[in-house]
């Protein structure tokens, strides 16, 4: 099977890759001898996702992968955005205490998760997929599963959290499921 390196440490989004992504063998970028940190600094999901899989497949030499996602907040303008995991500048758990701090006494609490995803392949081409998902945040968290602002977020889709789906459910209908089914399309 060919080799498809994923440029990602969070090993959530590596299992939902390797769910979705069906003929290709994917290594973690562990596993292909990187251990880099890529800085984000693109102004949009697709720019950091080809930093990071520009990097990754420079120091491997494989095809590389890398998504970039993060939750746009209607009545905060976007935000967080790019800004997703760096929102309040601690964990998972102080980002989301800070949006509904944030969101306080807002009653439109619509937003959408989006996702870009590029792959970079060794002789300079790549392909690129974009998906996202709406829904919007609840005032206190529900369910336990996911990760990030999952138990936060309420899918049109499902009609339940993020946090209170299977994974099987979430890669159904999330940004990331979205944008790799567009991916699996055009490898
Ligand atoms: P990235 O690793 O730079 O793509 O940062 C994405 C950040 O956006 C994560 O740290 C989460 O905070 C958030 N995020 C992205 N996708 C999801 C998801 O599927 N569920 C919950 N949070 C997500």
């Amino acid at each position: 099977m060919k080799k498809l390196v994923a440029a990602t440490g969070n090993a959530h989004k590596l299992s939902e890759i390797r769910e979705i992504l069906s003929g290709w063998e994917i290594v973690s970028q562990r596993d292909a001898g990187f251990t880099g940190e890529v800085e984000e600094t693109g102004r949009t999901f697709l720019e950091n996702a080809r930093l990071k899989a520009r990097a990754v497949c420079a120091a491997t030499g494989l095809p590389s992968l890398a998504d970039d996602s993060g939750l746009c907040v209607d009545a905060l303008g976007g935000a967080p955005g790019v800004y997703s995991a760096r929102y309040s500048g601690g964990g998972d758990r102080e980002n989301r205490m800070l949006l509904l701090k944030n969101l306080q006494g807002e009653e439109d609490r619509t937003a959408h998760f989006s996702c870009g995803i590029v792959v970079a392949f060794p002789d300079g081409t790549e392909l690129t997929a974009e998906g996202e998902t709406r829904g919007r945040i609840l005032h206190e968290e529900r369910g336990e599963n996911g990760f990030g602002y999952d138990s936060l977020f309420w899918s049109d889709d499902l009609n339940k959290s993020f946090a209170e789906a299977t994974a099987e459910e979430k890669n159904l209908v999330s940004h990331r499921g979205r944008a790799l089914k567009v991916l699996q399309e055009k490898l």
